[in-house]
């Protein structure tokens, strides 16, 4: 069970993140706008910006989505229920916790939730 210590830490670690990911989010989101608004001067061009684009759009939501995850954990900091597994109640390894601090699951659920996914 992480103690009140390392939730301290692992909350500054969610919080760096989180900034980091909304300055990502932010600058990739501008570097489309600039394609958008650059002249597509033939066709084989137009293709290589709209795939970027694309490609830009799936890391961005992949990034939206790990915010929110992070949003998730903070709000359990907050609540206390940081660091148990949502699934079994048991408290998550530290371990687990620094690797990826916004972990849900303890190491056998996350395991049990993935082979039914
Ligand atoms: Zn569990």
């Amino acid at each position: 069970m992480a103690n009140a210590k390392q939730v301290e830490e692992l909350k500054l670690t969610l919080l760096e993140r989180k900034e980091l990911i909304i300055k990502n989010i932010q600058g990739s989101r501008d570097s489309i706008d600039s394609l958008k608004n650059s002249e597509c001067k033939d066709e084989f061009d137009y293709a290589e910006i709209s795939s970027d684009s694309f490609k830009e759009g799936i890391i961005a939501n992949q990034q939206v989505k790990e915010l929110g995850e992070i949003e998730d954990a903070l709000k359990r900091v907050q609540d206390g229920s940081y660091g148990i597994c949502d699934m079994c109640d048991e408290s998550i390894a530290i371990g687990r916790l620094r690797a990826k601090p916004f972990a849900k699951f303890c190491t056998p659920c996350r395991e049990i939730y993935e082979v039914e996914k």
